[in-house]
């Protein structure tokens, strides 16, 4: 792999947030740069939301070509950009800016991530009938970008129905095809992804066992531990399943993407991600 030797020309690229020293994002990306020979670093950057109104103008000063943005910052971060891409624009959600030639552009890549890693791993969402359990941030990145992909049917279960009311609204309103429905208990799916939080923390399954017979797949976004009590049940039932590491891999390959406008080195970035998370 060439290394880089930084000079005059290197590239800045980051990301913003508050906590940011545990993101994988700085490893996997720096690496990605290097990987290529592409004169670029990417450093994590604390930002508190009373320097939010500056960063920019900081940024602009100090030449940084693009950034991600995590936890707190993902909206709060909208009112200070000068384009969303349409899928941010419905989503009222930003982890991606890149300098434009007409100003700062802000993407959402986690539903993009989510779907790219199916198609990574030969899964069609085509046709299919999708449910997804939780109706937060990921769950409506993930909704948005499994319609654009052609889904058959997408239902949304969320304990609080209200909220997967709100989001199957949003969708409806800008999706011609598919109607949305919603549920607060779980309902099976040819696809069911977990979105919600429930397994990170604790051992307990946000879908009851007997459900999942009833599922020709299962996928948990959550990627530490890297094998939840729902993935268990899949195994157990012999059902085929995928944790939440591709989707974190994708949303970065896709950043990559936004930023070099070169097809990023996919294996290097997961060899990154998968030594920072599951060798400590
Ligand atoms: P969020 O916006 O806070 O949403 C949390 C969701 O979980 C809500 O739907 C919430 O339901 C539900 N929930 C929380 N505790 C619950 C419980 N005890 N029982 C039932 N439902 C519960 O969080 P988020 O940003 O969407 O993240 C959700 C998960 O996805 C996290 O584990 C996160 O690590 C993971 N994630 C993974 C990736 C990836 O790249 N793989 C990317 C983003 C997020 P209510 O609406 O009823 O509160």
């Amino acid at each position: 792999m060439p290394g880089i030797s930084i000079n005059g020309r290197t590239k800045l690229y980051g990301i913003i947030g508050n906590p940011v020293k545990h993101s994988f994002s700085p490893g996997m990306q720096s690496l990605a740069f290097q990987h290529l020979g592409i004169n670029a670093v990417y450093l994590p950057f604390r930002i508190l939301e009373e320097q939010l109104p500056r960063l920019l103008d900081a940024f602009d000063l100090t030449g940084v070509k693009g950034f991600n943005i995590t936890i707190p910052y993902k909206e709060k971060i909208i009112p200070f950009l000068d384009l969303l891409s349409d899928e941010a624009a419905v989503l009222q959600s930003v982890n991606t800016v890149v300098r434009t030639d007409e100003g700062w552009k802000g993407y959402s890549t986690d539903g993009r991530g989510l779907v790219r890693s199916l198609e990574a791993a030969k899964v069609a969402v085509e046709g299919k009938k999708i449910t997804i359990v939780g109706a937060g941030g990921a769950a409506r990145a993930i909704a948005l970008s499994l319609l654009k992909a052609g889904v058959s049917g997408l239902m949304i279960c969320n304990r609080t129905r209200s909220r997967a009311q709100k989001l199957a609204d949003l969708l409806n309103s800008h999706s011609s095809g598919i109607s949305v429905a919603t549920a607060e208990s779980v309902q099976p799916g040819d696809i069911l992804i977990n979105a919600t939080s429930v397994g990170m923390e604790t051992n307990d399954s946000p879908v009851p066992g007997d459900l999942l017979t009833e599922c020709g797949m299962v996928v948990d976004i959550i990627y530490n531990p890297a094998q939840t009590t729902l993935l268990q049940q899949a195994a157990e039932l012999s059902i085929p399943s995928m944790n939440g590491i591709d989707m974190l891999l994708y949303q970065g390959v896709e950043a990559f993407e936004i930023w070099t406008g070169k097809a990023a080195p996919v294996e290097t970035m997961r060899q990154s991600l998968v030594s920072s998370l599951y060798s400590e």
